[in-house]
């Protein structure tokens, strides 16, 4: 029986760019790699970039003191219901982080976090649960950041920015800093464009592109 048994959950783009962080990761905490796996429930492939697959229903089946999971998945609604299939079934949240990773001052960052190559955080940030920061992404200082937040390659947010729980940032967004206790909010569940700029406050649920970002309206 394994001790721990880790997963990257999710082996498509999403998680084949996380497992070799997990990996580097659990090298340099000295742990096996035969205790670490991908799960995918929709893969057929036994086997991915070297890797064995399961399905959730195998994983939790392997007997093992302890199991952990990183969410590798970017949409961030997949994301909440697969953490709370976790949580109901005692599997624990796992974070990946990129051994070039800058941090720099009193940043809190929530579980299950995923910090790919280049990114940086730097000062005075509040990240919630399961936040994806992307290759070359970075926070600047002051953020706050909600929970199962998913920034694609360089979204660059500057400080005193608030980006509430559920919201996607497209790849090489660009949002303008906000003013100490007047914050530029991207509200729950927006979606900003790739390449988008943004210049001022974004509502709940709506998707903004271009420069400087205008609301998508649907048609
Ligand atoms: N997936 C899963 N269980 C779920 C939802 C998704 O195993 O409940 C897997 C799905 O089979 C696919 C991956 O997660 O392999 C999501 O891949 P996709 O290409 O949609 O997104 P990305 O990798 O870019 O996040």
């Amino acid at each position: 029986m394994s001790d721990v048994l880790y997963a990257v959950y999710g082996a498509s783009g999403c998680g084949r760019g996380i497992m070799p962080l997990a990996r580097e990761q659990l090298s340099r905490q000295g742990v096996s790699l035969d205790d670490l796996v991908f799960i995918d429930d929709g893969e057929i492939r036994r086997v991915v970039n070297g890797q064995r697959v399961l399905s959730y229903a195998d994983f939790v089946a392997v007997p093992a003191t302890e199991r952990r999971v990183v969410l590798a998945i970017a949409d961030s609604v997949v994301r909440e219901r697969l953490a709370a299939r976790c949580a109901a079934d005692g599997v624990l949240p796992w974070a990946v982080a990129a051994a070039n990773v800058v941090v720099m001052d009193d940043v809190r960052l929530g579980e299950g976090a995923v910090l790919s190559p280049f990114v940086t955080l730097t000062a005075n940030i509040r990240i919630g649960r399961h936040f994806h920061a992307n290759l070359y992404s970075y926070v600047e200082h002051d953020c706050v950041i909600g929970d199962f937040v998913t920034f694609a390659p360089g979204v660059r947010c500057n400080g005193n920015v608030v980006i509430e729980d559920l919201a996607y940032i497209g790849a090489g967004a660009l949002i303008k800093q906000g003013k100490p206790g007047q914050p530029l909010v991207i509200g729950r569940g927006a979606v900003v464009g790739m390449g988008a700029v943004v210049t001022k406050s974004v509502p709940a649920g709506a998707t903004v592109v271009g420069n400087p970002a205008r609301i998508l309206k649907k048609e």
